[in-house]
């Protein structure tokens, strides 16, 4: 997972603007049976963008800019996902799990920020579905203003009202992940100690550590490591000096570095590498020279 920052939470698409007045009802009558999906998915689009696989295809609109703004990866576990659900980060009819409760979080049925790209894995029973677990109190009730509106203020993800429920999962649009989750060099996502244990339940819930995901993040790191014992390889066995390694590993590295933006899929891994480079040399390469590991630590990349 990675922190995305620009969806505006301010201005969400026309469509979820116009429907403010039925949410608003919605969350008065508590009339979940009305929630519609062509909403919050809203109005079908053909997709114009030639490098959209479904170029010329209808589209569900809120869908995609879903999608475009989270590079047509999952929301939660990065990969590639071109048809994601549409998901409601809090659950809009009722809550499962451990934590079960009747009560969903119907008033935030349109909300901006609860939708977010989902794929089926992550958004299934054995990931997230309906789940929403919290170490504070649980928010059963529309926030309404002084003059008996909703208060949509209160209903956006990052506002006090919310966040005083103290969420158990990460939100990609409110939470640094890297202060909750370590990538472990086997391709396994582990947690941070600290905030009512978010990281392990995110972990959990989410489903991060499936097979599929620990062998997409292994790959990842097993290549970097490959590329760079053929440097020092062809250092060893004096094919290239000293400088020229080096000149070879900066080229090598920065390229590893730039894919930590998080277009990337699985950028996580980039990004954890690239932000813990030393500890990454140390545990990897044990059998390095002290010239070894200097040379190497050298090359990379300031990261500013
Ligand atoms: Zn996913």
């Amino acid at each position: 997972m990675r922190l995305i920052t620009t969806k505006d939470a301010n201005t969400p698409p026309p469509s979820l603007v116009n429907e403010k007045v039925e949410q608003e009802r919605i969350a008065i009558h508590q009339d979940l049976g009305s929630i519609s999906e062509k909403i919050y998915k809203g109005e079908k689009i053909t997709i114009n963008d030639i490098r959209d696989p479904y170029h010329g295809e209808e589209e569900y609109k809120i869908r995609y800019k879903l999608r475009r703004l989270f590079h047509n990866k999952c929301a939660y576990c990065e990969r590639i996902e071109y048809k994601p659900d549409v998901e409601h980060y809090r659950p809009k009819k009722k809550v499962t799990g451990n934590q079960r409760n009747n009560h969903g979080y119907f008033w935030l049925c349109y909300e901006w920020t609860n939708l977010l790209p989902a794929c089926r894995d992550c958004n299934s029973g054995n990931g997230k579905w309906n789940k929403f677990p919290i170490a504070g109190n649980r928010a059963i009730t529309p926030p309404m203003t002084t003059t008996g509106n909703l208060d949509f203020d209160k209903c956006k993800a990052n506002n006090p009202y919310l966040q005083s429920e103290l969420p158990l999962l990460l939100h990609p649009e409110v939470d640094e992940p890297t202060n909750f989750l370590k990538l472990e060099w086997n391709g396994k996502l582990s947690a941070l100690n600290g905030n009512n244990g978010k990281g392990q339940t995110s972990i959990e819930i989410y489903d991060l550590n499936r097979g599929n995901l620990i062998k997409a993040r292994k790959e990842i790191i097993d290549n970097f490591k490959e590329g760079i014992l053929l440097l020092f390889t062809g250092f060893r066995q004096s094919y290239i000096d000293e400088n020229i390694l080096q000149e070879f590993l900066k080229i090598y590295l920065a390229n590893f570095e730039s894919k930590s933006i998080t277009s990337t899929p699985h950028s996580f891994v980039f990004f954890f590498i690239s932000q813990n480079f030393q500890d990454f040399v140390t545990d990897n390469f044990p059998n390095f020279s002290n010239l070894e590991f200097q040379l190497l630590i050298e090359s990379f990349p300031t990261i500013t």
